[in-house]
């Protein structure tokens, strides 16, 4: 394949696919290094993509006849479990959902978990440094690796993959590309800790009328199993309603345990009405659900994206402001939903009659109010194509500065995955 694509323009290569766009499709770490250096050479820009499931646009080409797109859809080996240190390598275009199975099928447990598990890659979820829906427990994914390897645009490889679990022989590099978004260099390979799998995991459905109720279940609850306590989601009464089709007024929570224990936290819930409760199970019913709140939002024109996270206390301070702003400005539709556990909801919006003028007017203020309130505007979804305007406007200047340094160190000419991130 490389010798081929030396001999001919790479803008032609195989395989377009069918919106014209150049893939690339290579198979192993010494295919990517030729590839980016060749392209490094030509000045022709590359988008890694892997499931290609990201919220952000963080795959978008704005120029398709300056970029191809790199998939790592052919380097999906899982190489080794090393069951000594607990490490899982594997290559970067594996699924989450593969390495999830394997894990298992050895009694271990990969404890990253998204609702787009089945489609999105190894290499997408560290680039974007995925959350998902146990990150009260086990952290984002970054907490879970034990070293990557890397290719930079010019083809030079890091090879910073580990099965050492204390190694301070110099920084570790690969901790900066967990979040870069494809724009520092493109993930080959990464070394994955393992945790022993838990016996029992149990899930309840709950409803509850009051904000103030749920937050306090969930200290309740976190104080009382903060070993066991892997997922507290809240869907919002707005998003309950479109999707069940009759109006109710009530939050509805999921609220999960992983433990090597059989019992009961039905104690716990009786002064709440339990909607259904799962024990170990395969397919969930209640799961599901959740995954509907985010696959709906585009059908039921729940287009403007706001992607919070506030220290917890904060969070009722911004949902007071919210309902005012709503009193006063009555086209702005919400439909809020999330990982209140980890201090992260979805404050997501339709505008009727909507226009720029009225965006921005929301922007503005939910992004003030968060900084103000010490939050963040790209909890978990980074920030890609859509939001690539934010880093410059919310962030110090010494910050935006280091991250351009950061960014001319690794691809100098601004090939990889450009204006993503941060506008060129
Ligand atoms: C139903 C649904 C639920 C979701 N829930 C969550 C959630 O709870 N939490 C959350 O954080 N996200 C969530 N997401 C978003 C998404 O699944 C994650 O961002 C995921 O990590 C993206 O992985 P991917 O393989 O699809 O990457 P892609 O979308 O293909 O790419 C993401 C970014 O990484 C870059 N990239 C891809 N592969 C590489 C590589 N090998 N090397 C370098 N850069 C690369 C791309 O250029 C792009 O900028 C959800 C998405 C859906 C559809």
């Amino acid at each position: 394949m490389l010798k081929e694509i030396k001999h001919i323009n790479l803008l032609k290569l195989k395989t377009q696919n069918n919106n014209g766009s150049t893939i690339v499709f290579p198979k192993n770490t010494l295919e990517v290094s030729k590839l980016l250096k060749l392209c490094n050479k030509r000045k022709i820009e590359v988008v890694p993509i892997g499931g290609n499931t990201n919220r952000v646009k963080g795959t978008f080409q704005t120029d398709k006849t300056k970029s191809i797109l790199m998939s790592l859809k052919q380097m999906n080996k899982i190489k080794t479990i090393d069951e000594d240190n607990l490490i899982m390598t594997v290559e970067a275009g594996v699924t989450l959902e593969r390495v999830q199975q394997k894990a298992l099928s050895k009694a271990y447990l990969f404890p990253v978990h998204v609702a787009s598990h089945k489609e999105c890659n190894i290499g997408g979820n560290i680039s974007t440094n995925v959350g998902g829906l146990q990150v009260l427990k086990y952290g984002n994914i970054e907490n879970n690796i034990n070293g990557l390897e890397i290719v930079l645009m010019d083809g030079t490889i890091i090879n910073q993959l580990s099965i050492l679990k204390k190694d301070n022989f110099g920084p570790k590099i690969w901790k900066l590309f967990c979040g870069s978004e494809g724009t520092y260099g493109i993930i080959t390979q990464a070394s994955l800790n393992l945790l022993p799998k838990k016996n029992y995991t149990y899930t309840y459905l709950i409803e509850i009328s009051k904000f103030t109720a749920l937050f306090k279940l969930f200290k309740q609850l976190r104080s009382k199993y903060f070993d066991q306590l892997t997922s507290y989601e809240v869907i919002f009464p707005e998003p309950v309603s479109i999707l069940n089709q009759k109006y109710t007024k009530k939050f509805n929570i999921i609220v999960e345990f992983n433990s090597n224990e059989n019992k009961s936290f039905n104690n716990d819930f009786e002064k709440f009405k339990v909607i259904k409760f799962e024990k170990n199970k395969i397919q969930s019913q209640i799961w599901p659900l959740r995954t509907k709140v985010v696959t709906q939002q585009a059908e039921n024109s729940y287009l403007y994206k706001f992607d919070i996270s506030l220290p917890l206390n904060n969070w009722s301070i911004f949902l007071n402001a919210v309902k005012i702003f709503h009193k006063d400005n009555a086209s702005y539709e919400p439909y809020f939903f999330g990982h209140l556990g980890d201090g992260n909801l979805h404050c997501n919006y339709k505008i009727n009659n909507s226009n720029q003028k009225k965006y921005q007017k929301l922007e503005n203020s939910i992004y003030q109010l968060v900084i103000k309130l010490g939050g963040s505007i790209a909890a978990e979804h980074g920030l890609g194509y859509s939001k690539n305007h934010l880093i410059k406007k919310y962030k110090s200047r010494e910050h935006f500065e280091i991250l351009n340094k950061i960014k001319s160190l690794f691809d100098k000419d601004k090939l990889l995955n450009r204006n993503k991130l941060i506008k060129s």
